[in-house]
């Protein structure tokens, strides 16, 4: 059965497009089964209908045509019932339903299974019988483990858009890619997709500009591999059975294959540019492998893929032809986007941001909400050829994005792009209001910053300084570590440009999915590994080098509070603060006028928020980080699209967590702070106020929405708001009770966004 199995979903994979894929599936499911037919059933979210896709045994012209609604036949009752129905006699089944155009009559034995994937139901798979028996458990095994794969393969043409062309051909443009909310706005404009070329099949066609340096590319790409290749070689071979060594004489011979590297150099010499003149060399070679019927070539197929992409891997580091100019406005559509890539397209020109990964916690959308450029994350796999030369809707609001919409919906996205303009216009009349309730009392509302560039919109945004000043954006956007006169110069000109408003700045908090280009970190749980004040405490050097030029940027301005990032345990604290006495030691010695900033930690691991107040006992303030507060305590990745839903920092455990810090960091009589997303949703950062936090951070585009907020309640108001929100059980009613309170004041208009 495996071998079955194997060999199905290889023939599948093959196929080189949807309709395709169904066929071969359903042809090879009827011969392996040997039953009458065998029929996949889609489904059609927006009619609400099963649509017939694809059958083996009955009548083809059926395919495309025959639409069931949810509730009908025997398909129906399986979606339903969302488990496999084995039937001996299906046409006396009280719900089978007569279809003309198949003439089911003669069929009797029936098994129908449902096609999943992350508990939706995309389709039934069925395989039918002339004779009257039951289907037995291993064929039942059989087609429920087929449905499974299957169900992953749609899924991938789902998020394509693939099957809802092929469902409904003249609605793709209007309808919508969904992935999650990363920054909110609304954007217009033409797709560019950087040079960072994931996996073959990601790599978009474009001409060569010069086809002699796209050549000579591509030969240093191979030399480059092979000597990675020998190196690996030289290393593990004393450590490997005679099999596994066999693996290395079979990449040599790859890559000195005249075929493989002729067939790319001809293609160059026609006018492809490398990567995807190699991408082809290899699928050729890829598809004759795999029809090869001997399981050892098959599995040659696989290494000449993972040979494609270390190639492609190499000459994605030295590419040969310069990233086209960016003229237009354009939506930076990615597989993964890094921070230097954002530092590259001049900020005028960057509408909107696509990333195919991420959520809406990872950093980029964080830098995104920060640079106030609306992004749309987590869209799942798709090919990014596919998004190249279009135009494109962002929808930051509802998480969305629109290929080449039709003019109606550009319209109407133009509209509330208007709209939205001039909600901004209006709320800029609050730039030089203080955060203050109707009844008084006043909130220091700080704004966030990662890079030099932040610091005309953060001026901008009316906020009382700064809260949050990330330093490892400046580290990110480098090529190696910045020298301790280069950090100096960065943090003079962000603390002189706020003073005499404080600047938060937090020490290096690399890990998680924070890399630098220079220093990489492989671990297998990066975010439960060498991240922040871990990284630090272990790397004096780098570390003393920070604080040294923080301190030393501080002299004569006096603005500089310093934050401790990632901390797990009381001796991490009690180690960084000898390591700052050091560092403040040794200026004095070196003649430096330099003095002793408040001192913070970050509160953002469970075990500090239930230390917070021995930590705060050590420092001069706290500040909550609930982005990841909220990813550790609720163990949802928050840099994971297929658990953003689980994500929420509403959720009653939070809030709990958050209201014992501020009870704690009182007790010791300290401030507390909460720096993280949440500071930014009004109506979370009412419903903190209410709790007692004593300040907020939010990004600096969220700053005047938050304000305005603020300035609609009373703090009796708000801090009734926090006792009734610790009542209850779910994210979904604390937000329901937000939204509400928001529109009993008159501020529905932003409820949209945190719907
Ligand atoms: C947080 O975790 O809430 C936070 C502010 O830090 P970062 O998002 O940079 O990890
Ligand atoms: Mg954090």
């Amino acid at each position: 059965m495996l071998e079955t199995l194997r060999r199905i979903v290889q023939d599948v994979s093959a196929a080189p497009d949807l309709p395709s894929a169904l066929a071969v599936t359903v042809n090879r499911i009827r011969d392996a089964m040997r039953v009458a037919a065998c029929t996949v059933y889609l489904v059609d979210e927006d009619n609400r209908e099963y649509v017939l896709m694809a059958t083996a045994g009955l009548n083809p012209q059926a395919i495309g045509q025959i639409r069931l609604d949810r509730q009908q036949g025997l398909i129906g009752l399986v979606a339903e019932r969302q488990e496999p129905l084995n039937l001996e006699d299906a046409p006396h089944h009280p719900r089978f339903y007569p279809v003309r155009e198949v003439e089911e009559d003669a069929y009797h034995a029936f098994l129908g299974v449902p096609l999943i994937q992350y508990r939706r139901v995309l389709g039934v798979l069925t395989v039918q019988h002339t004779t009257i028996r039951l289907f037995q458990a291993s064929e039942v095994d059989f087609l429920v483990t087929i449905a499974a794969q299957l169900a992953s393969t749609l899924n991938h043409a789902i998020l394509s858009g693939a099957t809802q062309e092929l469902l409904n051909p003249l609605t793709i443009g209007t309808r919508a890619l969904q992935g999650v909310a990363g920054a909110s706005g609304i954007a217009i404009g033409a797709v560019t997709v950087p040079h960072l070329l994931a996996d073959l099949d990601d790599v978009p066609d474009r001409p060569a500009l010069d086809p002699a340096m796209e050549e000579a590319a591509f030969h240093a790409a191979i030399a480059a591999v092979e000597q990675e290749v020998r190196e690996a070689s030289e290393q593990l071979t004393p450590l490997l059975p005679p099999t596994e060594q066999a693996l290395f004489t079979v990449y040599r011979m790859m890559l000195s294959s005249d075929t493989l590297l002729r067939d790319t150099l001809e293609r160059i010499r026609a006018g492809s540019w490398a990567p995807a003149a190699w991408r082809d060399a290899i699928r050729s070679r890829v598809r004759l492998l795999e029809q090869a019927e001997d399981p050892y070539l098959s599995a040659r197929a696989e290494d000449i893929r993972d040979l494609g992409r270390r190639v492609l891997h190499r000459l994605r580091a030295q590419p040969a032809q310069a990233s086209e100019p960016i003229t237009e406005r354009c939506v930076l559509v990615a597989e993964e986007m890094s921070v230097a890539h954002l530092a590259a397209v001049p900020s005028d020109q960057l509408a909107g941001i696509v990333c195919l990964r991420g959520s809406a916690l990872s950093h980029v959308a964080l830098l995104a909400r920060a640079m106030g450029i609306p992004a749309v994350l987590g869209l799942g796999d798709r090919p990014l050829g596919r998004f190249e030369g279009s135009t494109i809707i962002v929808d930051g609001y509802q998480g969305r994005v629109y290929l080449n919409p039709d003019a109606t919906m550009r319209k109407e996205y133009q509209q509330l792009i208007a709209a939205e303009a001039e909600l901004t216009a209006e709320l800029r009349s609050l730039r030089e209001q203080a955060a203050m309730t109707r009844d008084g009392y006043r909130i220091p509302l700080y704004a966030k910053a990662g890079l030099l560039t932040d610091i005309a919109m953060v001026t901008d945004s009316g906020a009382d300084g700064v809260g949050l000043y990330r330093t490892e954006f400046a580290f990110m956007v480098r090529e190696s570590f910045p020298s301790e006169d280069e950090q100096h110069q960065i943090y003079q000109q962000m603390l002189t440009a706020f003073s005499p408003r404080p600047v938060v700045m937090r020490t290096l908090d690399i890990g998680g999915d924070k890399t630098l280009p220079y220093f990489n970190i492989e671990e297998n749980n990066p975010f439960l590994g060498w991240r922040g004040m871990r990284f630090t405490l272990d790397h004096p050097d780098i570390f003393l080098t920070q604080l040294r030029a923080m301190l030393r940027a501080n002299a004569g301005v006096d603005n500089l509070r310093i934050l401790f990032p990632m901390i797990t345990t009381v001796e991490e604290v009690d180690e960084a603060l000898r390591l700052l006495e050091r560092a403040l030691q040794e200026l004095r010695e070196e003649g430096w006028s330099v003095t002793r900033p408040e001192i913070g930690v970050m509160i953002e691991i469970p075990s500090a928020a239930w230390q917070a107040g021995q930590l705060a006992q050590r420092v001069d303030f706290l500040s909550v980080g609930t982005n990841d507060l909220t990813q550790y305590l609720l163990a949802v990745d928050r840099d994971n699209a297929r658990v953003a839903g689980l994500y929420d920092n509403l959720h009653p455990s939070m809030l709990k967590a958050i209201a014992y810090i501020i009870a704690e960091g009182h007790r010791a009589s300290r401030p507390v702070n909460l720096c993280g997303e949440m500071a930014a949703d009004p109506g979370a950062a009412v419903l903190l106020l209410g709790m007692g936090v004593d300040s907020l951070s939010a990004g600096a585009v969220s700053v005047p929405k938050v304000k305005w907020a603020i300035r609609s309640f009373t703090l009796a108001e708000a801090h009734e708001l926090a006792c009734r929100a610790l009542l209850l059980a779910t994210a979904k009613e604390v937000r329901q009770l937000l939204n509400d309170a928001l529109r009993q004041v008159g501020l529905g208009e932003i409820v949209r966004e945190y719907a």
